[in-house]
């Protein structure tokens, strides 16, 4: 599945949805721990359920009970009791304490957070709303927070979401474009983390900008890139002989490279990139000098490659096969 894939494919109508499968599934959320309250329904034409009705600016996904998120239930006595009652209510889940939701709005947002994180399509759980996607990660205790990219929110404490089955006021259903593999989920990934958590205030003040006076999106694509490359895989070594050199230093170059084609659009402080990439590399146990050389040349070669971050082509990773330093494996699919 690529990228457009992704944006192509939709859920589409599924009339089928009965009142068993709405209980089933939000039984099954609250048994992974999951916080789960019934919400308001789109009717036809996407009219809200709700008392506001065709006036309702958020059809379909706020709270039927009085005190909201703080009526979520975890209990199936409590939660079948509700779809008795409401028979075609949507379910909401509570995020912050299980669940945190990457919730993009636009194929731009989209291509923006596919491009940050380097893949062609996101692990773990990819639910396609009736507008645009969710992602669903483990919380780690992040808040909510809405904008961190253009057309991305990030559902964290006391944030609330809506879930496969429930009905989306375009007539759509949410549906689970990547299956859940209960009860795991991905860890939220440091390009993210990066971009929901306001950047500390720089501590020391040098003549070379620290890190922190990056842009946003600078910030969050280093700390990715830097992430990957403590990550990348060692030699291996049998009987004294090294039988695979690793992908450390291709890793690096890849790293480098990347930023460097940013750094043809955006201003960048190249020494605190190379600060951040070299201590990740060295970290590795990669040798100083080749250090380096490969950010040098890797850097050298995305300036001449220039992209900004969520091109449609760096997406499918085009400019980066035209590197000609290294070649290295394309983005994990
Ligand atoms: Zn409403």
């Amino acid at each position: 599945m690529t990228a457009r894939s992704i944006t192509r494919h939709h859920g589409g109508h599924r009339p089928g949805v009965t009142t068993a499968d709405l209980v089933t599934a939000a039984v099954a959320y609250a048994a992974a721990g999951i916080a789960v309250l019934p919400l308001h329904t789109p009717g036809a034409a996407g009219v809200c359920s709700c008392r506001a009705g065709a006036a309702c600016g958020s059809p379909g996904k706020h709270p039927r009970v009085r005190r909201g998120l703080h009526d979520a239930s975890r209990q199936p006595q409590v939660i079948r009791a509700w779809w008795s009652r409401w028979p075609h209510a949507n379910i909401g889940l509570v995020t912050g304490t299980v669940l945190d939701v990457c919730d993009i709005d636009t194929a731009r947002g989209l291509r923006v957070v596919l491009d940050l994180l380097g893949v062609i399509r996101p692990p773990g759980p990819l639910i396609r709303t009736g507008s645009g996607w969710h992602l669903w990660y483990a919380a780690e205790g992040l808040p909510s927070r809405v904008a961190i990219a253009p057309g991305v929110d990030w559902r964290g404490r006391g944030g609330l979401v809506v879930a496969p089955p429930s009905l989306h006021h375009t007539g759509a259903r949410y549906t689970f474009q990547q299956p859940w593999q209960r009860p795991d989920l991905p860890a939220c990934p440091p390009q993210l983390r990066a971009l929901v958590l306001p950047a500390p205030p720089p501590l020391i003040i040098s003549p070379s900008a620290p890190v922190a006076d990056l842009d946003r999106y600078v910030q969050a694509a280093l700390a990715g890139e830097a992430e990957r490359v403590r990550r990348a895989p060692r030699p291996i070594i049998r009987g004294g002989r090294r039988i695979s050199g690793g992908g450390r230093n291709d890793a690096l170059n890849r790293a480098a490279f990347r930023l460097g084609q940013l750094a043809a659009h955006t201003p960048m402080d190249e020494t605190a990139v190379r600060r951040e990439l070299t201590e990740a590399a060295l970290s590795t146990g990669l040798g100083r000098a080749e250090v380096q050389r490969t950010l040098s040349s890797g850097w050298r070669a995305g300036l001449r490659h220039p992209r900004r971050i969520g091109d449609r082509q760096s997406a499918a990773g085009r400019h980066v096969r035209k590197a000609p330093v290294h070649t290295w494996p394309e983005p994990h699919s």
